[in-house]
């Protein structure tokens, strides 16, 4: 039987590229919230791929991008930082545009992340002169997602794009070429991700089972509970209230749980509740059919003013 493989994959890109489809494509399982707007995923989600032959941990980052409030500079933080340990970085662009400057900006960190791992990799290569394949081979897997909204022509097009703009990114950061492989795919239709999967695989060193069997997710229920009532209120009441809400769970007393909605306004506190309470009462049950049978859930909104700019804020919602 071969070694076991295992590892930690970071997996980047701008807002809303499909990080988090792509995750819970990989994972087969829905880890980690996903919404049309950007920045849904506000801290890292991890979700354990697990096979006979390997275990993959995938960290599911924000999308790195300018930073405009306290909040947006902590998922700045957190987006770079998950960078540093990692035996992988899979890097997404869209193949519906082009290149632009945030693509830029996360491809250029994940080439200088990637040629940091091949240099560790090669000095433990020859200080321990142990097995090329035991160590892994670190690489930078560019994704190009979305290509059911392209034709053939469009994802060539976009391939030779992408792969001049990393190649120019390389040759300026100095050093011996990265190695880089490309995967047209799309998340949302699962084509070509069983492809990423395997050579992912490939890639990553032989390593322990970090994860039982059976957990996909390390993320506390709590927290998960916690953004699914944010992925559901932002599916009836974002073009009110982009990102004016935060959500958390306050008592976690099985079957009784209770979940705070923050909003920053008097106004937006209306939204959320809606007409006779029907949208908190739609959320409530949208999110209960989601758990584990027999939940009580309660929602309560609250008013926090500039909760966005407020560093306690922040550290109680465990940003
Ligand atoms: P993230 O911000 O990078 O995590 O992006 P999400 O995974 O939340 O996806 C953002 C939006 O793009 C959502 O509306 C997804 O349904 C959509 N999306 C993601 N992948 C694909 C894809 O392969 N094809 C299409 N057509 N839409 C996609
Ligand atoms: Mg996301």
């Amino acid at each position: 039987m071969s070694p076991f493989h295992s590892g930690f994959v970071a997996v980047v890109g701008r807002p809303n590229v499909g990080k988090s489809t792509l995750v819970n494509a990989m994972v087969g399982t829905k880890v980690s919230i996903v919404s049309p707007r950007p920045n849904t995923t506000r801290s890292q989600v991890r979700g354990v791929l697990n096979r006979p032959d390997a275990q993959v941990v995938f960290v599911d980052t924000p999308g790195l991008h300018k930073p405009k409030t306290a909040l947006g500079q902590r998922m700045n933080e957190s987006a770079t930082s998950s960078l540093d340990d990692v035996d992988a970085v899979v890097a997404l662009v869209e193949a519906t545009g082009a290149v632009g400057p945030g693509d830029r900006m996360v491809l250029a960190n994940s080439v200088t992340r990637v040629r940091a791992m091949a240099r560790s990799a090669a000095l433990t290569l020859e200080l321990g002169g142990g097995d090329p394949a035991e160590v892994g081979r670190p690489t930078l897997m560019v994704v190009v997602n979305k290509i059911d909204k392209v034709g053939g022509d469009g994802v060539l097009g976009h391939l030779t794009g992408v792969s001049d703009v990393v190649a120019e990114l390389d040759a300026g950061s100095g050093g011996d070429p990265v190695p880089v492989e490309y995967f047209p795919l799309s998340a949302a239709t699962g084509e070509g991700v069983p492809g990423l999967v395997d050579a992912l695989i490939a890639r990553l060193p032989v390593g322990p089972q970090y994860y039982p069997d059976g957990m996909v997710t390390d993320v506390a229920e709590a927290f998960w509970v916690a953004d699914l009532v944010r992925e559901e209120l932002l599916h009836r009441v974002a073009d009110e209230l982009p990102h004016s809400i935060a959500c958390r769970v306050t008592e976690w007393e099985w079957p009784r749980v209770r979940c705070e909605i923050l909003v920053e306004r008097d106004s937006q506190k209306g939204i959320v509740i809606g007409k006779g309470g029907a949208t908190l009462k739609e959320v409530g049950i949208a999110v209960r059919k989601q758990m584990e049978p027999g939940a009580y859930l309660e929602l309560f909104v609250r008013v926090e003013k500039r909760w966005q700019q407020r560093e306690d804020s922040l550290d109680r919602l465990g940003f």
